[in-house]
């Protein structure tokens, strides 16, 4: 095994799983690990989940692959699902959540043109993260990430997220054709808005005539506890896009728009050689209808006894910040940058990621049981005073 021939864009661990079950990875040499970010938010029914390997199984004896040159009953079961749980009309079906984020920003481009606005401007937030195409690079708010890439994209603004006051301040910018943005801000270190923040956005948004742009790359699928995360709020987006979790594991995305939203793109506006094909959406099809009649009632009890088990666990732990999120989306932030914590609970058995530097995330697959939830709390309370002691000792 070697990665010489891989073009190094991940700084990867050194380790490989060869089979999972449930929230549980296995390893080369035969080591079970409590799987707590289900490949970064992706596999919400666990590893192996039957309905999803049947589906597969069934579908790619049948048919992989035809495009949309022609009707696909799957791609129209799966966009039927989503547009009744979310209240939108229609669907683009793309094969990531970049993709299906490009999607939404050419569709706001164009009802800014059909609009009349010569250049139409997006209304991005801070610490965005919304993917790693030149568009949607240019939408994320991490310089970071966009360094050595530039010219990014014109026709971009960006303001602090959670804040009302700020998107107010632009409604005279008569470019302005939608306002982009995470309900809960994930990779940029797992932020809950304020209670009412979106619908002021949307409120907002109405009043403008600007497109109401959610991204549930992330927090789609059940991951906050409802199937999307503005469903809690009872904010209706004008377009909503998915992807991670909707597979469980299978490439796709989705763009989701309702109202004028959904009039925009015509034939030859958009389009993808694979998204939507019938393999990846009768897999869909099938995550959709086990996540919403099985799994997703649950969620939000399990959040709540992570959470409150967390706080129990690292309660009094000198390097504790704050443990915020919803449903299954969790970040434990710390006073000091964590990465060394990726490393210390692999090797309790642990599967964690950081992101923004101090801010450990969990993303567990929403199939966790009670006992599981006391597993992962108890060995990243075991892992976190190591880590303490690592850095009293440094
Ligand atoms: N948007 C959000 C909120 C994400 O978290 C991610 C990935 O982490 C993306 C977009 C990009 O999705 P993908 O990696 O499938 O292109």
């Amino acid at each position: 095994m070697t990665d010489t021939y891989l073009m190094p864009t991940y700084a990867r661990q050194n380790i490989s799983f060869v089979s999972g079950e449930g929230v549980w990875l296995t390893d080369t040499a035969g080591n079970a690990y409590l799987d707590a970010i289900s490949g970064i938010g992706v596999c919400n029914l666990g590893h192996s989940h039957p309905a999803v390997t049947r589906a597969i199984q069934q579908q790619a004896a049948q048919l992989i692959h035809t495009s949309n040159l022609y009707r696909i009953p799957a791609q129209e079961k799966l966009a039927e699902q989503l547009c009744q749980i979310s209240g939108s009309e229609k669907v683009f079906f793309s094969n990531s959540g970049a993709e299906a984020n490009e999607a939404a920003i050419k569709l706001a481009r164009l009802y800014g043109h059909r609009k009349g606005i010569e250049s139409p401007v997006i209304v991005v937030m801070e610490n965005a993260f919304h993917g790693r195409t030149m568009a949607t690079l240019t939408a994320t708010g991490n310089v970071r990430a966009q360094q050595g890439f530039e010219p990014l994209l014109p026709g971009f603004i960006r303001v602090p997220w959670n804040d009302v006051a700020a998107l107010e301040t632009l409604i005279d910018n008569t470019s302005i054709c939608a306002v982009f943005l995470e309900p809960l801000q994930g990779e940029g270190g797992v932020r809950v808005a304020d209670t009412g923040y979106l619908s002021a956005v949307k409120h907002l948004c109405e009043q403008q005539q600007w497109l109401m742009m959610l991204d549930e790359v992330q927090t789609g699928n059940g991951r906050t506890g409802d199937y999307f995360a503005c469903m809690t709020e009872h904010v209706a987006a004008d377009v909503i896009t998915t992807a991670k979790g909707l597979g469980n594991g299978f490439p796709i995305g989705a763009c989701l728009a309702r109202g004028a939203a959904a009039d925009v793109f015509g034939p030859g506006n958009h389009g993808s050689t694979y998204g939507g094909n019938p393999l990846a959406c009768s897999v869909a099809a099938e995550v959709v209808e086990t996540l919403t009649n099985e799994v997703i009632p649950a969620v939000n009890a399990k959040g709540d006894r992570l959470r409150t088990k967390l706080a129990h666990v690292l309660d009094g732990y000198p390097l504790l910040d704050e443990i915020r999120g919803r449903g299954l989306m969790t970040g434990i932030q710390l006073t000091t940058d964590c990465a060394a914590v990726v490393v210390l609970a692999r090797e309790n058995g642990l599967l964690v990621n950081v992101t923004a530097g101090n801010v450990v995330r969990l993303l567990p697959p929403l199939i966790i049981t009670d006992d599981e939830i006391d597993t992962l709390c108890q060995q990243l309370g075991k892992t976190l005073d190591q880590f303490a002691r690592q850095q009293e000792a440094s």
